[in-house]
């Protein structure tokens, strides 16, 4: 099907798309394997190439990019550690932000949905399971090379531990992306959700530079995202947030290096 809109690339990563239709603003990613759809998400493409549809509703990473997430997004070529892949939905879409030449080695540890996120690696190459308990990273260490970027989702009460454990393990180095699906229900009910927001990201302030955390809500309640950049003094990218709603004004579809 092709695109209702003009296909516009975003400033937040080479293989991030949106259209835009009046107010209605749609993300997309260029995916890197084949129909059919992995969760019934809507496709459309144009000469060259095919994209997804990337539902804030259905992806807290395109609640985040909606909600004018200002830090790293998986770039092209890059590689991921994914925590908590499920069936595969938000982890399919950050192997098509990687790019065939990436890779996104997703843990998971409840075999019904691991057997699902294997069918899929079937069609997107890129992506690789791992049927692993993210509280253990020294496990699966051995099937992970260093990677660039860590994505997790994993809501559980501990997820602060689990995070550092194997960003410190698995992590290249300083500068490596860090992006946390925060879930604060998880956390307990003796504080609000950003007070969790907070504590959680008073812990890492010495282990990493962070960027301006956003809510997840409407669509995804008690939810933030966290993240930046690991080491305290790594530099965080420097580019125009993105408006939640529709931009206006001359500097529409441009790019920003
Ligand atoms: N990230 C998924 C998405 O957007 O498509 C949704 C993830 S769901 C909220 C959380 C997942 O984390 C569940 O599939 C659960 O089995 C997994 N999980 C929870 N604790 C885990 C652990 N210690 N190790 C590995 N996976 C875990």
């Amino acid at each position: 099907m092709r695109p209702r809109g003009v296909l516009r690339p975003t400033p937040g990563s080479a293989r991030l798309w949106e259209t835009k239709r009046g107010d209605r603003r749609e993300l997309w990613t260029e995916a890197v394997g084949e129909p059919p759809p992995v969760y019934g998400e809507r496709w459309t493409e144009d000469d060259e190439r095919q994209f997804r549809l990337f539902e804030p509703g259905r992806s807290k990473l395109a609640a985040a990019v909606v909600r004018g997430w200002s830090g790293d997004l998986p770039a092209p070529r890059e590689r991921w550690l994914y925590l908590g892949a499920a069936s595969g939905t938000t982890a399919s879409h950050v192997a098509d932000l990687v790019g065939p030449e990436g890779r996104v080695y997703a843990i998971e540890r409840s075999p019904r949905p691991f057997a699902r996120l294997l069918t899929l690696a079937e069609r997107w190459p890129n992506l690789r399971p791992i049927l692993a308990d993210a509280r253990e990273p020294v496990e699966y260490a051995g099937l992970v090379p260093p990677v660039d970027g860590l994505y997790a989702d994993i809501a559980q009460p501990d997820q602060l531990e689990i995070v550092v454990r194997n960003a410190g393990l698995l992590l290249a180095g300083d500068g490596g992306r860090l992006l946390v699906a925060l879930k604060t229900p998880s956390m307990g009910r003796a504080r609000s959700a950003p007070a969790h927001r907070d504590a959680f990201e008073k812990a890492l302030v010495d282990l990493a530079t962070l960027a301006p955390s956003v809510p997840l809500e409407p669509f995804h309640k008690g939810h933030f995202m966290v993240g930046g950049r690991w080491g305290r003094y790594a530099r965080l990218p420097v580019r125009e947030r993105h408006p939640p709603t529709m931009r206006r004004g001359r500097n529409r579809g441009r790019r920003e290096s």
